[in-house]
This record gives structure tokens, C-alpha cells and sequence, in this order.
């Protein structure tokens, strides 16, 4: 597993909904966690590993040890939204891209955990923002789709430099073309692997 970055298609997927917490899902979720912490994060979702799930995983210490902190989140909604406020945001698929994003100041979210039992947590601050920032993923929203204008032009550049990057490793053979990677994605959706194998 590995987090692919900007602008592999993954990261512009809409994620389909998982049908089944099995010991794959298990297993794919602790080595989130574990890539996660590796990576420095506080937040993890299931298109940055390509994979078209809608689960992502968070632990807003950022630190291993911190068990009491993971959260899993699987098939979530977010409910409600009240307020919004301006704050600074990174993005593992992005390394070293920093920006003011604004967002719902406080929310509640729906999901399932680990477990297949149903959670609502309303949240503030960091954890609402983070919750947001991974929401978006699952649905193929990048944080710099939500810049201003102003800020957006700045970070213009830095996107242009992954996107050339990017292209390279494929035109070079190290990373399949687009369609390759696609195909791979519609493959890995939730209800054309329980249909298939
Ligand atoms: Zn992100």
C-alpha cells in the first residue's frame, strides 16, 4: 500500500459505498493507520491508497501510541453543518502544500466503525476540519478545490510541478497511463468485488 499523489485518478474518484467489514477491510484499515503515522498525518482516506471505498481513518494526535484515538470511519455522512470558519490545510497527496481553507466551523458525521455498529459524532475545530478535509477525498474533492481565487493562483505552480512529475513517471513507464489506473479503480469498487471473486 501506498499513498499515490496528485493528480493520480484515485484522488478524483467518487468513491462507491462498502458493503462488507470483512478481514480484508481489517487489514486494509491498520495499514492506513500504519501508513498514516509513517507519512506524519492525522488523517488518512481510502482514494489517497487508490482504493474507491468511502472509509477514511483519522487520529488527530497523529500518534501511534494514541490507540484511544483512531478513529474508522465507514460509508459516512456528514448530517449537519453550522458555522465556518478559515483555517491552514495540508494534504499527504500533496506533501509540503499548505493553504487557508474555509469550512463548516462545527458538524456531525454518521458512519459505521470497525465493527458495523452506527456512531454520530458531533465535532469542532481540528477534528471537524479533518473529518471535512477526508470526506471530500472520498468524493474526488481536493482541499485546493476549495481555495479563494487568490490563494488558488498561488498555489497553481506547486500543482503544475506534481502534474509534470506525474506525467513523467508515466510517459517513463513507472506509473500506468490513466486509463490503466481507472480500470484498476472500477475494479476495486466495493460491489464489483463481491460480485466477482
Ligand atoms: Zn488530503
Amino acid at each position: 500500500m501506498e499513498i499515490v499523489p496528485f493528480p493520480h485518478p484515485a484522488l478524483r474518484w467518487k468513491s462507491k459505498p462498502i458493503v462488507a467489514i470483512d478481514e480484508r477491510l481489517r487489514t486494509v484499515v491498520r495499514e492506513m493507520f500504519d501508513l498514516m503515522y509513517q507519512s506524519r498525518g492525522i488523517g488518512l482516506a481510502a482514494n489517497q491508497v487508490a482504493l474507491p471505498w468511502r472509509l477514511f481513518v483519522v487520529n488527530v494526535t497523529g500518534e501511534a501510541e494514541e490507540k484511544d484515538q483512531e478513529f474508522v470511519f465507514i460509508n459516512p455522512e456528514i448530517v449537519r453543518r453550522r458555522g465556518n470558519v478559515e483555517g491552514e490545510e495540508g494534504c499527504l497527496s500533496i506533501p509540503n502544500l499548505y493553504a487557508k481553507v474555509r469550512r463548516a466551523e462545527q458538524i456531525v458525521v454518521r458512519a459505521f466503525d470497525l465493527t458495523g455498529e452506527e456512531f454520530e459524532m458531533k465535532l469542532d475545530d481540528l477534528p471537524s476540519r479533518v473529518i471535512q478535509h477526508e470526506f471530500d477525498h472520498i468524493d474526488g474533492v481536493m482541499f485546493t478545490d476549495r481555495l479563494s481565487e487568490s490563494a488558488r493562483r498561488e498555489v497553481e505552480p506547486v500543482l503544475a510541478e506534481f502534474e509534470a512529475r506525474f506525467r513523467k513517471a508515466q510517459a517513463a513507464g513507472e506509473i500506468p497511463d490513466d486509463e490503466a489506473l481507472k480500470r484498476r479503480l472500477k475494479e476495486q469498487e466495493p460491489a464489483a468485488a463481491s460480485a466477482g471473486r
